[in-house]
């Protein structure tokens, strides 16, 4: 058992607290890691404020991660301690029906299908205080050590740096894949990026590597327009400057609609706005945010009856475990520049304060 410390998440709405917890042995195929560096995604908040399915609390939250592995249970074979992985928050079992699809990143090991807040064997790995706490997503990388299942971790090139990798866990590849996989933009096409968060950023650049020659970015804070422009954004667009419409807006703009549109923020509104901003015949909006479970969208039909798509994405369309030592080449390899969307780096005893910059738009 390693006794370190832990972001524990005692109930929906409150501060983190930074604890003492215990983190036991891994079982058979699991590994136990010790994670270097986690970045936060909106989907920890959406956990902290209770939005988030399928899961019990206290929790331990954090799906961006990286780190070596420290030891592994009975049977794991693809790592061994002392390796640089990056935890997977969608697992590849590698056996389901979607995982031998090579149309689809699905799993069946995934939390859409059953909860990921223990681990397989219906345990946690996980104490503080006498206390069971539960993973999220499994890997629970706001954590110290942390033990996931083996299908649910990916070796990377040892020369990764941790600090600056761990976004490929979630947030680049959600929003760089949206582009490429799931939404396959073509060389000069014209696209709507709705939200310029750290996924939204990801779709502009995975836009702008696909090679669109219009990139439309789309926020209420003008703030994050300076790096949306830098990493490919042609236009930059606040719907409060105007009292129309924004998909009435895009439409003056590109004549009928863009061919492409994400929508990276996770509200009703903007999905059905991204949705309408797209053109009605070969136009495809990818939905990229995540709604709180539960939340039920009223539209009007005709907005597809002509040939418009709609699709979701999660992960960006990659089959995790494969992909993820794959992008970290690329990242060495100078394909695309994942740094730029880190804007602080902090300590875990001020997590909350990253929470606070996130929730601030910062
Ligand atoms: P973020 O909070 O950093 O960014 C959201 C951005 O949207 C902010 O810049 C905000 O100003 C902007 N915004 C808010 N309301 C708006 C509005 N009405 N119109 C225009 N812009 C608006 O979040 P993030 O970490 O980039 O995550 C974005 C979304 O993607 C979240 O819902 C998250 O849960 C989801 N997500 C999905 C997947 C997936 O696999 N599909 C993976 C990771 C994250
Ligand atoms: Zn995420």
């Amino acid at each position: 058992v390693i006794r370190c410390r832990a972001a524990v998440a005692w109930a929906p709405g409150k501060p983190l607290s930074v604890e003492e917890v215990e983190v036991a042995p891994p079982k058979a195929r699991e590994v136990r890691v010790k994670i270097v560096a986690t970045a936060i995604c909106r989907t920890d908040d959406h956990l902290l404020q209770g939005y988030f399915p399928n899961v019990e609390f206290p929790v331990i939250p954090g799906h961006e991660g990286a780190g070596i592995v420290e030891s592994t249970g009975e049977g794991v074979t693809s790592v061994k301690p002392g390796d640089k992985v990056i935890p997977l928050c969608l697992p590849q079992c590698g056996e389901c029906f979607f995982c031998l699809n090579p149309d689809s990143n699905y799993c069946t090991k995934s939390h859409f299908y059953e909860s990921q807040t223990l681990m397989p064997d219906k345990t946690s790995r996980f104490t503080c205080k006498g206390k069971q706490v539960h993973h999220f997503l499994w890997i629970s990388t706001f954590a110290e050590y942390t033990v996931m299942p083996e299908y649910a971790v990916a070796k990377i090139d040892a020369a990764a740096p941790l600090d600056k990798v761990c976004l490929l866990g979630c947030g680049f590849p959600t929003g760089y894949g949206a582009a490429i996989n799931t939404a396959k933009v073509k060389p000069g096409s014209t696209c709507a990026v709705f939200g310029l968060g750290g996924v939204g950023l990801s779709v502009v650049m995975g836009c702008k590597a696909a090679g669109a020659s219009r990139i439309i970015a789309v926020d209420i804070n003008k703030d994050k327009f300076a790096k949306a422009k830098e990493l490919g954004a042609t236009d930059c667009v606040n719907p409060k400057d105007f009292t129309k419409p924004i998909q009435e807006v895009l439409a003056e703009m590109t004549g009928c609609g863009v061919d492409y549109s994400f929508e990276a923020i996770g509200h009703k509104d903007t999905l059905i706005a991204a949705l309408a901003s797209c053109n009605i015949s070969t136009g495809v909006c990818v939905m990229v945010g995540e709604v709180t479970s539960g939340t039920v969208i009223p539209f009007d039909p005709l907005l597809l009856l002509c040939g418009r798509t709609w699709r979701g994405t999660v992960v960006g369309g990659w089959k995790m475990r494969d992909s993820v030592p794959k992008l970290v080449s690329g990242y060495l390899e100078k394909k695309f520049n994942s740094d730029l969307l880190i804007t602080h780096t902090l300590p875990i005893a001020e997590v909350n304060k990253g929470f606070e910059l996130l929730r601030a738009g910062k």
